[in-house]
C-alpha cells in the first residue's frame, strides 16, 4: 500500500475501531457524546499506529489515540489556546513568540490525533493548507524581519502533505529567505512511516539546511518501519531531533523514558525536549504534576548521558513562551566559593576566582 493509500484508509470511526479491539464504557461514551456534539476534537489515526497499541485498557499507545469521555472534563485553568498562540500571530499562520524564530501552520491535518493535543482547536479548523495570500504573507513578513533565522513548520502536520504542496511552501520561504534554517515538527516517522519515502527524503535533502523533529512518546513506536524512516533522513544527512509529552498512563515512569531516550539515540536522533502537558481542555487525565516530571527527569539524570536527554520544559500558558525546567543542583554560595548538590545529592564547592 502506497503511503496516500495509508492515510485515506485510517481509521475514522468506533466500528473501525472496535474491529482492533472491544471499547470501554468511557472509550464508547465519547463517541456517543461526538456523534452529535461535533465540538469534540473526533478520533482519527492510521492503521500504523493503532497496531502499535495492545488490547490492554490502560495500554500506553491506546491511551494516545482513543478518545475517552474523560475529555469532557473542564477544569477551569484549562484554555482553548493554551500556549497563547493567537496574540503572537504576525501574519495569518505564521507566530513570531521568540526573537529569533518563527512558526508557521502550514496545514490543519496530522497522521493521528492525539488525545493531548494543545493545538487541536487548529487542528480540526477545516483551515487546510496554507493558502497562496497566506504563504506570500508569511514570506514578505519573513523577508522584512531579517532577526528571524529559524522557521519551524509545523500544523496539523506538514509530511501528510505531497511532495508538491510541501515543497512549494519551502521554495516560497527560501526564495524570500535563502538564509533560513528550517524545522519540520511531525508526528510521520513513527504514526506514517511509509511517507518518508526516497523522494521526500531527496526534495527535503535538496532544500538543506532542514531539520526534523519527530514526535515520539513511548518506546514502542521506534517501530521497524519506524527505524527504517528515520534510517533514510539521517542516512541523506538530515538532522533529526525529537519532542515527546510527558503523558499520564503513556510514559510518567524513568523506565520507559529511559527506554525511548536510548531507542532514539540508537537511531541516531537527539532527544530534544520533554514537555510538560499544556492545559488543553479536557486533557487532565493525561497530564502529569509537574513536580512528578521534575522528579523523573532527576532520576533520569543518573541513567542517561547529556547526549539522551532532552530538555524538560513547559510552555507558560497565556503565551509566556517555554521555559527548561530543572531540577538545580547549585545551592548558593559562601565568601569564597560556590556550593552544589552531585547528582547523587552530596555536597560539592567550586572556587570563586577573582
Ligand atoms: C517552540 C516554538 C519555537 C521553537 O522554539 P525552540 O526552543 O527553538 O525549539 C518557535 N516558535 C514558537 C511559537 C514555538 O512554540
Ligand atoms: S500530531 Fe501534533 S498537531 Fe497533530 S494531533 Fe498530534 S499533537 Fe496535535
Amino acid at each position: 500500500m502506497s503511503w496516500k493509500q495509508e492515510l485515506e484508509s485510517r481509521l475514522k470511526t468506533q466500528e473501525s475501531l472496535e474491529k482492533l479491539f472491544p471499547l470501554t464504557a468511557d472509550e464508547r461514551e465519547f463517541f456517543n457524546v461526538s456523534e452529535f456534539d461535533g465540538s469534540c476534537f473526533g478520533f482519527l489515526s492510521t492503521r500504523h499506529f493503532a497496531a502499535l497499541a495492545e488490547p490492554a485498557t490502560d495500554d500506553p499507545i491506546r491511551r494516545q489515540f482513543v478518545p475517552t469521555a474523560q475529555e469532557f472534563v473542564f477544569r477551569s485553568y484549562e484554555l482553548a489556546d493554551p500556549l497563547g498562540e493567537e496574540m503572537h500571530k504576525t501574519a495569518t499562520r505564521l507566530i513570531h513568540r521568540y526573537h529569533d524564530r518563527a512558526l508557521l501552520l502550514v496545514n490543519d491535518e496530522c497522521a493521528v490525533h492525539c488525545r493531548y493535543c494543545f493545538r487541536r482547536s487548529f487542528a480540526m479548523s477545516g483551515k487546510g493548507v496554507l493558502a497562496g495570500r497566506e504563504l506570500r504573507a508569511a514570506a514578505s513578513y519573513l523577508a522584512k524581519h531579517r532577526e528571524i533565522k529559524d522557521l519551524l513548520l509545523s500544523g496539523g502536520d506538514p509530511l501528510v502533505l505531497d511532495d508538491r504542496p510541501l515543497f512549494r511552501v519551502m521554495d516560497e520561504v527560501k526564495k524570500a529567505r535563502p538564509d533560513l534554517v528550517v524545522r519540520i515538527g511531525t508526528r510521520v516517522p513513527g504514526a506514517l512511516p511509509s511517507r518518508v519515502t526516497r523522494g521526500l527524503v531527496r526534495g527535503l535533502r535538496a532544500r538543506s539546511p532542514v531539520w526534523i523533529v519527530a514526535h515520539f512518546n513511548h518506546p514502542r513506536e521506534l517501530s521497524e518501519a519506524a527505524s527504517v524512516a528515520i534510517g533514510r533522513l539521517v542516512d541523506s544527512g538530515i538532522p533529526v531531533l525529537s519532542q515527546s509529552v510527558l503523558l499520564r498512563g503513556v510514559n510518567d515512569s524513568p523506565d520507559v523514558l529511559d527506554a525511548l531516550f536510548r531507542g532514539l539515540v540508537g537511531l541516531r536522533v537527539k532527544p530534544y525536549y520533554l514537555f510538560q502537558g499544556d492545559l488543553a481542555a479536557g486533557t487532565s487525565h493525561l497530564r502529569v504534576p509537574l513536580e512528578r516530571g521534575l522528579a523523573i527527569m532527576k532520576e533520569l539524570r543518573l541513567r542517561l548521558s547529556s547526549v539522551a536527554m532532552p530538555i524538560y520544559a513547559v510552555d507558560l500558558p497565556g503565551g509566556g513562551g517555554k521555559v527548561p525546567l530543572t531540577e538545580s543542583y547549585f545551592e548558593g554560595d559562601d565568601e569564597d566559593s560556590w556550593r552544589f548538590r552531585s547528582i547523587e545529592g552530596r555536597p560539592y564547592r567550586y572556587p570563586k576566582e577573582k
